[in-house]
């Protein structure tokens, strides 16, 4: 009977072990301190600066895709329906990347890209300008 009882309290162990290094491994904290949002199986994070944007497309460990045939472009959204397109070129971090348009405040974004010959699109909301910025919709 003792062994029985150990050999399933080690089985649990060895279970609930498992369980966290699983979620361990999964997150969807953005690893380079953007904005992360998965699609396609895929983790996608949007990072910005003041002058470009940047995607990094990651799989499920957030571990940037090493993939040279990465491509893709990304449609700027502004708050007057207007909208403009920038094509993603892949830069030495791993992500691809866009400057921003050079007057317009966007106010969403959507990344179409193809990843390992699959179409994974995804959208983001701009988070780096207030909300009266977005409404005004442009630079001065
Ligand atoms: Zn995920
Ligand atoms: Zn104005």
């Amino acid at each position: 009977m003792k062994t029985i009882k150990t050999t399933f309290l080690a089985l649990v162990l060895v279970i609930s072990m498992a369980t966290v290094s699983f979620s361990q491994s999964h997150s969807h904290k953005p690893p380079h301190g953007g904005t992360l949002r998965e699609s396609g199986g895929y983790h996608i994070e949007m990072v910005s600066d003041a002058s470009t944007i940047s995607f990094y497309v990651m799989d499920a460990s957030n571990k940037v895709l090493d993939d040279k045939t990465l491509s893709g472009e990304v449609v700027f959204e502004n708050a007057n329906k207007t909208s403009s397109k920038a094509a993603l070129k892949k830069v030495d971090s791993g992500a691809l990347q866009a400057d921003l348009p050079k007057k317009d405040i966007f106010a969403t974004c959507t990344a179409n890209l193809t990843v390992r010959g699959k179409a994974v699109s995804v959208d983001f909301k701009n988070k780096s300008a207030s909300e009266k910025d977005i409404e005004h919709g442009h630079k001065h």
